[in-house]
């Protein structure tokens, strides 16, 4: 099996990759994350780099880091704009949003994939993506995602948004994995090594039915990442 690991962080990918991953989305968290990834992505071409910052640490973002995150995205034109998104149980939901829409912006100036992260946050985000044309709007994947099928079926209707999963997904007793089309989803660790994602995949492929399952959340996966 080959497995891509589509949301990780820094701490973890600096480890060995676990049994069958053959690439990673290394997402930072904060600016002081950028040069580390970049230097790990020289390195080990594996790993792919998103860059942003994450809405837990905004309050500790530097004036006109928007400005180092364009120009650190345009010596690569593989580089993805994450993890980036909104949070309800983070203070400054109004700053949390300014964060977000400046640098989803310059994801859709790079067309540039974004990696979001959002936590009881959904009616903004689908606000904030009502606002563009969907012929504008970035491949988006969703991390970590458990949420109702009211959501799921409101992001369905955008052609480019993909479902990264872990642990969580495939534990939960209502198996919102069900109700994903398979061509939406990937698998993640998000750092977390309290379980392997080949477990994941079979135990999708068990949901689904579909011995297929581990070349299809491959393929999708590595689609997306390759701009094939
Ligand atoms: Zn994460």
């Amino acid at each position: 099996m080959k497995i891509i690991d589509a949301h990780t962080h820094i701490d973890h990918i600096t480890c060995n990759f676990q049994p069958d991953v053959v690439g990673a989305v290394c997402c930072a968290t904060m600016e002081s994350d950028w040069k580390r990834i970049v230097d790990i992505c020289n390195k080990d071409k594996r790993v792919y780099g998103a860059f942003g910052i994450h809405p837990w640490f905004i309050d500790v973002a530097e004036k006109d880091f928007d400005k180092r995150l364009t120009k650190l995205l345009e010596i690569n034109s593989c580089y993805m704009v994450g993890e980036i998104g909104l949070d309800k149980y983070k203070p400054n939901m109004d700053e949390q949003i300014d964060f977000f829409i400046k640098q989803f912006n310059i994801a859709i100036n790079l067309k540039r994939i974004v990696c979001l992260h959002c936590v009881g946050a959904w009616d903004k985000i689908l606000h904030i993506l009502k606002q563009y044309k969907q012929s504008e709007l970035p491949i988006i994947v969703v991390h970590g995602f458990d949420e109702n099928e009211d959501i799921l079926e409101k992001l369905l209707r955008y052609k480019n948004i993909y479902f990264s999963v872990g642990k969580n997904a495939v534990c939960d007793r209502n198996n919102r994995i069900d109700k994903i089309p398979l061509n939406r989803i990937m698998v993640e660790t998000d750092a977390k090594s309290d379980f392997l994602l080949n477990d994941i995949v079979v135990k999708i492929s068990e949901i689904k039915n579909d011995e297929n399952v581990p070349d299809i959340i491959y393929n999708n996966t590595s689609k997306v990442l390759n701009n094939e």
